[in-house]
């Protein structure tokens, strides 16, 4: 449907649906009709390409995208968009939508019931509430997929874009690294949005890497120690392991030694080789 990111027209759709937001399900649909086209063409929609949309809202990104891949599939929670959406996208006939908890749907099964042959791409306006669990499930399950574009509010965006080594970085930001090759796209000011958040969102795009860094033996045990140890801001290396996974002080401070870094070191302050060598010497010394 031509116009779908007008603010008159979608106003009267969701008015004739009797349709009213939810925030606790992060419903701020986009209202600037330049933004979606982009997002579409940049996260890879194109002949020859499956899409995964997660959240479609009134359908304004799903019309961009089914305009240029080959399939669209989305998954929508919010069950009040299905007569909204078979409105909206009534003209598409590559276009599939689940009505589901993204978190709760199998994607490695539905890639490989719906995109035989295609190339596959994510692409979404994410619910803000679960940002980092949709991003770090999408990585995490090692789905076949090329790409993961995404706008997310600012603060989340600086999060996963910053520079594993960085003052910004926290375990998101190790674990988006070790999966994929992270950059911004462009900036999205609060005022494309209906209703109007309190800040400024970004498009991301997470471009996903054939081969993750090498010497992890154990990628659980890995990250269980990036989570532990960017558990508590601005605490040392040490004390935050030990804590977190519950090991004995001197423990961590022979793993620290064994890696030649320096006894009071902080986890901001380690490049990735450093965070898996030392993850590694711990592994030897607990497994002991
Ligand atoms: N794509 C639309 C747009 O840009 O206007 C809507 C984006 S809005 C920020 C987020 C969408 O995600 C909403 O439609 C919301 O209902 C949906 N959503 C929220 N939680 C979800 C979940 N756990 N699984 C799937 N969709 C979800």
């Amino acid at each position: 449907m031509d116009g779908l990111s007008n603010i008159g027209v979608i106003k009267d759709i969701l008015s004739r649906h009797g349709f009213t937001f939810s925030k606790a399900l992060g419903q701020n649909f986009l209202v600037n009709p330049t933004v979606c086209p982009r997002i579409a063409e940049m996260g890879g929609a194109r002949p020859g390409v499956g899409i995964i949309e997660i959240g479609t809202g009134i359908g304004v990104l799903t019309n961009e995208l089914c305009k240029r891949a080959d399939k669209v599939v989305a998954v929508e929670i919010d069950e009040r968009l299905k007569p909204v959406l078979d409105e909206t996208l009534a003209e598409y006939d590559n276009f599939k939508l689940i009505i589901s908890d993204v978190l709760k749907v199998d994607l490695g099964k539905l890639i490989k019931e719906e995109f035989e042959g295609l190339e596959v791409a994510v692409c979404a306006n994410l619910p803000y509430y679960i940002t980092s669990p949709i991003i770090m499930s999408l990585l995490e399950s090692r789905l076949p997929i090329k790409s993961v574009t995404v706008m997310v509010q600012k603060e989340a965006g600086t999060r996963l874009l910053a520079k594993v080594g960085s003052r910004d970085m926290g375990a998101v930001t190790v674990a988006v690294n070790y999966f994929s090759e992270p950059g911004l796209l462009f900036n999205v000011s609060r005022g494309s949005f209906m209703p109007s958040p309190n800040v400024d969102s970004c498009v991301i795009r997470f471009d996903i890497r054939e081969n993750t860094p090498e010497g992890v033996t154990d990628e659980g045990f890995f990250f269980k120690t990036v989570r532990a140890a960017f558990s508590q801001r601005r605490k040392t290396l040490s004390n935050s392991v030990s804590s977190g996974l519950s090991v004995d002080k001197s423990v961590v401070g022979k793993a620290i030694a064994e890696c030649s870094l320096p006894e009071s070191c902080r986890p901001e302050s380690l490049s990735m080789a450093q965070l898996i060598s030392f993850s590694e010497a711990l592994k030897r010394l607990i497994d002991i």
